[in-house]
């Protein structure tokens, strides 16, 4: 009997994750034969899965919150945009057994905005929500782009501080609360608080988003999220949703673990429309 690769994605919670059926679609679609679940793993039980799920055969795994500065420390190696982001979303077992640890979540967020919604980054004004995890993880690629600059804007105004200056050698970039922003407009506005996780939206000052601006939020939903209809009613020229950069993070592990670069098009589709 032929034993299928294994793979899964750990977090807590996991129940609402979309990362099997996604993979799923990438394996029919390129014709590969992999298992893929997803496991629920106590707050304090995340090396010890692993540990099991390698120990039993797994390949490889997806890491979601709060485990992916857990899986930063626990890999015995880092891509060079895991080393920079502090963060891990990817595990891969390599054939010498060790665990290469990797971050495709700003890969992920640039494809989606440039390749997938033409959204211009290069000599743009950028404006980022957030300085969790997530928009650590987005900060070197999005800089990457050569936008003019960057402002990270916090509800906690110290933890935006503390990320610019981590990422000062890449561009210009600033960071400060929400109530240091001033009136300017910006070209892209990307939501990476949580917020909209309790549906709320950051308190923000007014002006920052004009006819001129695409707003894009990580946080998605079957609905416009609150972050997009506040966007739209201060007159966004456009608004998106995280679910593309859900996907192509998923395609840039896949490709890590499988070799082969799935469709990313008609998988965003198909969850659009389920
Ligand atoms: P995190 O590390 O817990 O950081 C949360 C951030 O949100 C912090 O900056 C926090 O500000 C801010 N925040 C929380 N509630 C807020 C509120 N009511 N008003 C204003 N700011 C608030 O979380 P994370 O890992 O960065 O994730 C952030 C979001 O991105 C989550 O919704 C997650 O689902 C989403 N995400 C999506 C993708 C995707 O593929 N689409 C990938 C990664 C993450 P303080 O510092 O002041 O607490």
């Amino acid at each position: 009997m032929t034993q299928v690769d294994r793979y899964a994605v750990m977090g807590n919670p996991i129940a609402h994750s979309k990362s099997p059926q996604i993979h799923q679609l990438f394996a029919q679609q390129t014709g590969q034969s992999i298992s893929y679940q997803a496991i629920l793993v106590e707050k304090h039980g995340f090396a010890e899965a692993v540990a099991e799920f390698l120990t039993a055969g797994g390949k490889g795994l997806n890491v979601t919150v709060p485990f992916k500065q857990e899986a930063w420390q626990l890999a015995d190696q880092l891509s060079a945009r895991a080393q920079r982001a502090g963060a891990v979303n990817t595990l891969m077992l390599r054939e010498s057994g060790s665990l290469l640890g990797d971050n495709t979540d700003g890969v992920g967020l640039v494809r989606d905005l440039t390749a997938n919604l033409a959204v211009e980054l290069a000599g743009k004004r950028l404006l980022i929500l957030g300085a969790g995890g997530a928009a650590r993880g987005v900060l070197a690629p999005l800089l990457e782009q050569d936008p003019t600059h960057l402002v990270i804007a916090n509800r906690t105004a110290e933890r935006a501080e503390e990320l610019s200056g981590l990422f000062s050698d890449l561009g210009d970039l600033k960071g400060c609360g929400f109530d240091a922003l001033g009136g300017e407009a910006f070209d892209v506005v990307i939501n990476a608080t949580a917020a909209g996780l309790q549906g709320e939206v950051p308190d923000l000052p007014e002006g920052l988003i004009g006819p001129e601006t695409c707003c894009y939020d990580m946080v998605y939903g079957s609905a416009p999220t609150a972050f997009m209809r506040y966007a739209q009613q201060c007159g966004a020229r456009c608004t998106f949703d995280g679910l593309g950069m859900l996907v192509e993070q998923a395609a840039e592990s896949f490709r890590l673990w499988r070799g082969v670069s799935p469709e990313t098009g008609p998988v965003i589709d198909f969850l659009r429309h389920q």
